[in-house]
């Protein structure tokens, strides 16, 4: 059995040509800036939760309407 690889940001499951990216083991670019973000801000030397205002701070394209 294979376990799923997942991004280590969103947890969300990789397909293999997602394996295979440059910005592997992301899911993305913006999941890889992101984490660099964070360690270049410290913010990994202390262990916080994720919560909807900081998702909202790190990803601000969720607030996007969707387009019709
Ligand atoms: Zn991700």
């Amino acid at each position: 059995m294979i376990l799923p690889v997942t991004c280590p940001l969103c947890k969300k499951t990789l397909t293999p040509d997602e394996q295979a990216a440059a910005y592997f083991p992301f899911c993305s670019p913006r999941c890889k800036q992101v984490d660099l973000m964070r360690w270049f801000d410290g913010k990994y030397a202390v262990v916080e939760p994720l919560d909807s205002a900081r998702l909202a701070m790190e990803l601000p394209e969720t607030d996007e309407l969707p387009e019709d």
